[in-house]
């Protein structure tokens, strides 16, 4: 057998608690590693595991994270053979994983053209409708702007319908559209926002379904014609589009749908070629699954995978950076028991609004079948330059009543004092009844919010 190959050394192109779960990672493989960080993030915590550390730039990000040519000089200046994006920053930016791979470092990710195909909403559901993914029903491309045309659409899809940005993410960009009279308006308008956000205008429609899951597919794929996906995880439970708390597996599913679904997931990464950790999300609803976007990258729930599988998706994505194939097939893979994430963001529980600052004391709960990925520390002050995610409580159990149950316990032991939280509203929901039962759908937090 063929020794497998190694990254030497990888630059992290992150902060926060994804570069500590980075760094984790390279070590366990005895990968050296380069910390980046703005002048506001010189107290976090993984730059002090780090092999060496380089400062990119001052606090905005569009000084330090996202600044391309300081994130590819500091590879230069300490010899770093490979960059790891993480999620967010410059995760899903195809020209930044061009510039890498043009400037000699392997780029922990898919090839640049694959991001672009997928980054692109419009030919992204071209791609997974090829490949036999099922997709929402909707405009077949971009909404043209003639109004004629657009009425047309939106009248044989059905009313509602929601306008997306082709080049939208971050739960921004998108519109829903109730009645025909308002499409024309709610068009201009999300053309007009993403234009301004994401630089492309182009938006297109889809139906709005009323009751949906979100239902997403972990895949990894060596680039080399072997893929296989780690099962699905269920994360209805959003507040604005954005994800709260995470489950794996998502209860309740129809097992001939998830069969199918799971398979063609994994059919469409051989399609594409798709090389690294990539998700497939999906909307459920009434058994039916519809495909909404692939994100190109680790993502921040990935932990709930890994806890029901028992493989590390950032190992593996390492891994096939150095041009090795899969390490495992799909027989290999077996979900056993159920795992929960919570997500704890530095922000009021009651407004949402941030809530950054110092930590003046911060105890991490244990046990069995607990696991957090946190940067925090007593002491840490929260910068108020970034996103309010200071750290992901996760339990695993046999059964879903017993993650659920560790997580309580969790949620009871954890402190972090100094700053306001999201954990009070955590606690409320491993104790609410509907989503103890399981199977919410994405509008369910809103809604106990809104009546609260
Ligand atoms: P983003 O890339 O900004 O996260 P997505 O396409 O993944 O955008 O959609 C984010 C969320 O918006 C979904 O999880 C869902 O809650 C809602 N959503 C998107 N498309 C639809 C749709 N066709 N019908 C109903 N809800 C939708």
């Amino acid at each position: 057998m063929l020794k497998p190959q190694k990254l030497e050394k990888v630059l992290i192109a992150n902060r926060g608690e994804i570069a500590l779960r980075i760094l984790r990672a390279c070590k366990e493989m005895g990968i050296k590693t380069v910390a980046v960080y703005s002048t506001a993030d010189k107290e976090l915590m993984h730059l002090g595991l780090a092999d060496e550390t380089v400062c990119i730039g001052p606090a905005p990000a569009n000084l330090s994270y996202l600044h391309i040519p300081a994130i590819i000089a500091a590879a230069e200046v300490t010899g770093a053979t490979a960059i790891h994006p993480g999620y967010g920053f410059l995760a899903e930016n195809a020209d930044f994983a061009e510039q890498v791979e043009k400037s000699g470092f392997a780029f922990i990710g898919p090839k640049a053209d694959t991001i672009r195909l997928m980054g692109d909403k419009v030919s992204a559901k071209h791609a997974m409708i090829a490949a036999g993914v099922p997709t929402v029903p909707g405009s077949d491309g971009p909404l043209p702007e003639d109004e004629e045309t657009a009425l047309r659409i939106g009248r044989e899809v059905g009313y509602p319908v929601i306008i997306k940005a082709a080049g939208g993410g971050g739960g921004r960009g998108m519109r829903v559209v109730h009645r025909e009279e308002d499409l024309i308006e709610a068009a201009k308008q999300t053309r007009e926002e993403a234009g301004a956000w994401f630089s492309n205008p182009m938006v297109y429609l889809e139906k709005y379904l009323t009751n949906p899951r979100h239902v997403e597919v972990q895949v990894i794929s060596d680039g080399q014609g072997n893929a296989i996906h780690l099962g699905d995880r269920d994360c209805s439970l959003q507040r604005r589009h954005q994800k709260v708390l995470e489950e794996a597996p998502a209860p309740g599913i129809d097992e001939t749908a998830r069969a199918e679904v799971l398979a063609r997931c994994v059919k469409a990464c051989v399609d594409i070629n798709y090389r690294g950790a990539g998700t497939f999300e999906f909307l459920y609803e009434n058994g039916r699954f519809y495909f909404i976007e692939m994100n190109t990258r680790v993502q921040v729930e990935h932990p709930v995978s890994e806890m029901v599988t028992g493989i590390d998706i950032l190992k593996e994505m390492l891994s096939i950076a150095a041009g090795n194939k899969l390490s495992f097939t799909q027989a290999d893979v077996n979900i056993h028991g159920h795992s929960l994430e919570c997500r704890i963001n530095a922000e009021d529980p009651a407004t949402f609004m941030p809530s950054p600052g110092m930590v003046k004391h911060f105890h991490a709960p244990g046990g069995n079948g607990v696991r957090v990925d946190s940067h925090l520390y007593s002491g840490y002050k929260v910068p108020s330059n970034y996103d309010s995610l200071i750290g992901k409580l996760i339990t695993w159990g046999s059964t879903r009543d017993e993650a659920m149950a560790r997580m309580r316990n969790a949620l009871d032991e954890i402190v972090v004092d100094g700053i306001k939280t999201n954990i009070p509203l955590h606690r409320d929901l491993v104790n609410d009844e509907g989503f103890c039962k399981g199977g919410v759908n994405i509008h369910y937090l809103e809604h106990k919010l809104a009546n609260k």
